[in-house]
C-alpha cells in the first residue's frame, strides 16, 4: 500500500529500476538510485538523531540530491523544509528558527550566506554541502555514502506530517504549512483509475517534465512529487532559466511543463521563442498568480500547446482547481476568466467574510475549500492555524472570488488587496488585466492609495515597454475603455520593474508601504 513518499520510491525502483526519475546537468538518477541513495541518506539522518517527526531543512537550488534528501527523510518519518534561498539573511534564519530543522542542507553558493546567520541558528545542529563540501561545511554525497542503503522501515500514516513548506510571504510573515501524506498523496491516490483521470493528467509514454521553478514552492516540489507518483521523469533545472528551457525543449522531448504566469512571459519575451519547435510540448501547466488574458492569448499562439490552468496554494499543498485545456478559448470566453473547477474530491464555497455565511452564484466573497488536501495547520501557529482552518475542515483562503452557476471559479483578488474607493469594491487583478491590454505597457500592478475624498483611491504602477511613450492620461482613458470609471486609475507612477517574489508574485505590500507609511 502506497501512503508515504517512502512508499512511493519503493514501488517505483520495485516496478521500473532502471527508468531515470530525474536528470540534473547530466546525471540521470533511476528510481533504484534514488532508492538506494535515500536509504543511505535515512541511515545517515538517523545517526545523527533525526526520527519521525523531526525536520530537517534545505536550502538551494533545485537539485536531484534534494529529492533523494527529501525520501531518505521520508522514510524515517522526517520532514524536510525546504526554503527560499532568495531570502534575506535574516528572513532564512526566521525560518530555520521557526521550523527547529536539526541539519541544514546548503546548495552550492550559500556559504557566505550561512555564514552570516550560522549563530543565529537556534536548532541546526549539523551544516552540509548538499552537493559537494562548501567552505568549512563537509559534502553530503560523501558523508551517505559512508552509510550502507538499508531501508529503516519507519511505520507512516495517512496523518503523519510528510513536508513543511513556507508561504510564498506575499501577504506577510511566511508561515510553515504542514502537508501531511494523505494531503500529498490524496489527489494522487492509487485508486484514481486511469480512466477518471482528465487527459492532460494522464501519463504519456516516454513523457519528460521539465522541472523549471523553485523547490521551495509547491509548484516545484509538487511537480517532483507528481512524477515519481507517476513513475515518470523529470530534467531538473537548477533555477528557471528561459535560454535554458528553450535548449531542453528542443533537445528532449518535453511534454510538460510548470511555469507561473511571469515565466512564461519571459520565455515569449525571449529572442528565440520564435524559432524554436514546440510541437512536442503537450501541456504547459500555471498558476500561482493571476494570468493577464493579453498573456494567455499570446502563449496560445506562440506555444500551441494544451494550457491547464491551476489554482491553489501552499496550504492545499498545491492545485485544488484546474482549467482544462478544452475551457482555453483563443479568443477568450467567460470561462477563461475563471480558474475552472474544483478536482474530484475537492469541495469549494464562497462565505461572506464576517458572518460566514454561504453566498449564492456569482456573489462575491471569501473562497473556503475542503478536502483531504488541506494542510494539517501552521506549524507552532495555533491562532493563525484556528483563523484559517474552522472546525468543520473549510479553509478560508483569504482570496476573494465568485462561483458561476456551472461551478467555475472566478478570483477577483486577495481580500487584503481589495481597494475600497469611494464604497464600492475594486479588485487589483482586475484593473491589471484592463491596463495589461494596452500595448505600450510591459507590466502594471494597482494599489490602493489614501484618498481624503474617496478613502482609498485606485493608483497603477506601470512599467513601459522599451521604445514607447505613454503619459498618465494615456492609460486612464485606455483603461477606461474596458473598465467602469470607479476601477480606472485615479494616477499612475511609472516605474522601472514591479518588485515580485519567486514565484513571480508582484508584492503589492512593498508597492503601498510609502504612501501609507504612519497611516495603516
Ligand atoms: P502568503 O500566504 O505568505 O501571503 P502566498 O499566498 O502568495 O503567500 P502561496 O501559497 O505560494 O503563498 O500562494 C497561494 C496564493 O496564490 C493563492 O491564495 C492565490 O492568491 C494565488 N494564486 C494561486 N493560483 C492562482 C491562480 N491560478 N490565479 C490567481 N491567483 C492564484
Ligand atoms: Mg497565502
Amino acid at each position: 500500500e502506497i501512503i508515504s513518499i517512502g512508499d512511493v520510491v519503493r514501488f517505483q525502483a520495485q516496478e521500473q529500476p532502471e527508468q531515470v526519475v530525474f536528470t540534473f546537468q547530466g546525471d540521470e538518477m533511476t528510481y533504484a538510485r534514488l532508492d538506494a541513495g535515500s536509504n543511505q541518506a535515512a541511515q545517515a539522518l538517523a545517526s545523527k538523531g533525526v526520527g519521525k517527526g523531526d525536520r530537517i531543512a534545505y536550502m538551494g537550488k533545485n537539485s536531484h540530491l534534494y529529492f533523494e534528501i527529501m525520501v531518505g527523510a521520508a522514510k524515517l518519518g522526517a520532514v524536510m523544509v525546504p526554503v527560499n534561498w532568495r531570502l534575506a539573511p535574516p528572513e532564512v534564519a526566521y525560518i530555520l528558527n521557526d521550523c527547529q530543522a536539526k541539519l541544514l542542507f546548503i546548495g552550492p553558493g550559500f556559504v557566505d550566506l550561512v555564514r552570516k546567520i550560522e549563530k543565529d541558528l537556534d536548532h541546526v545542529e549539523l551544516i552540509l554541502g548538499s552537493e559537494q563540501p562548501e567552505g568549512e561545511f563537509a559534502g553530503y554525497p560523501a558523508w551517505r555514502d559512508g552509510f550502507d542503503a538499508v531501508d529503516p522501515m519507519v511505520q507512516c500514516a495517512e496523518d503523519d506530517d510528510a513536508l513543511q513548506l513556507y508561504t510564498s510571504g506575499t501577504t506577510g510573515h511566511p508561515k510553515g504549512a504542514i502537508m501531511t501524506s494523505g494531503s500529498i498523496f490524496s489527489s494522487r491516490s492509487s485508486e484514481t483509475k486511469e480512466e477518471d483521470l482528465m487527459d492532460w493528467q494522464k501519463p504519456i509514454p516516454g513523457e519528460i517534465t521539465l522541472l523549471a521553478m523553485p523547490c521551495f514552492h509547491i509548484s516545484g516540489t509538487g511537480t517532483g512529487l507528481t512524477v515519481m507518483f507517476a513513475g515518470g521523469s523529470a530534467i531538473v533545472l537548477p533555477e528557471y532559466d528561459p535560454t535554458q528551457a528553450l535548449e531542453l525543449i528542443e533537445q528532449y522531448n518535453i511534454s510538460k511543463i510548470f511555469m507561473v504566469p511571469a515565466a512564461i512571459q519571459i520565455l515569449l519575451n525571449h529572442p528565440r521563442a520564435s524559432e524554436v519547435d514546440f510541437s512536442d510540448l503537450k501541456y504547459i501547466t500555471y498558476g500561482a498568480s493571476p494570468i493577464p488574458l493579453e498573456l494567455m492569448k499570446r502563449a496560445m499562439d506562440v506555444l500551441g500547446c494544451g494550457f491547464v490552468q491551476m489554482y491553489g496554494m501552499t496550504e492545499t499543498s498545491g492545485t485544488i482547481v484546474t482549467l482544462n485545456p478544452e475551457d482555453h478559448d483563443p479568443k477568450g470566453n467567460e470561462k477563461m476568466r475563471s480558474v475552472g473547477t474544483p478536482l474530484p474530491g475537492v469541495e469549494i464555497k464562497i462565505i461572506d467574510p464576517e458572518s460566514k455565511e454561504t453566498l449564492p452564484p456569482r456573489t462575491i466573497g471569501e473562497i473556503a475549500t475542503r478536502s483531504a488536501k488541506n494542510m494539517k495547520g501552521y506549524w507552532n501557529r495555533p491562532e493563525a492555524t484556528a483563523e484559517t482552518l474552522d472546525k468543520e475542515g473549510w479553509l478560508h483562503t483569504g482570496d476573494a472570488g465568485y462561483l458561476d452557476e456551472d461551478d467555475y471559479l472566478y478570483i477577483q483578488d486577495r481580500l487584503k488587496d481589495m481597494i475600497i474607493s469611494g464604497g464600492e469594491n475594486v479588485y487589483p487583478a482586475e484593473v491589471e488585466n484592463a491596463i495589461y491590454a494596452n500595448p505600450k505597457v510591459a507590466d502594471v500592478a494597482v494599489i490602493g492609495v489614501p484618498d481624503e475624498k474617496w478613502g482609498e483611491a485606485v493608483k497603477a504602477c506601470v512599467v513601459v515597454k522599451e521604445g514607447q511613450e505613454v503619459t498618465e492620461a494615456d492609460v486612464i482613458a485606455d483603461a477606461r475603455e474596458r473598465i467602469a470609471g470607479y476601477k480606472c486609475p485615479k494616477s499612475v507612477d511609472f516605474i522601472e520593474a514591479l518588485p515580485r517574489n519567486p514565484s513571480g508574485k508582484i508584492l503589492r505590500k512593498d508597492l503601498r508601504a510609502p504612501y501609507w507609511e504612519g497611516k495603516d
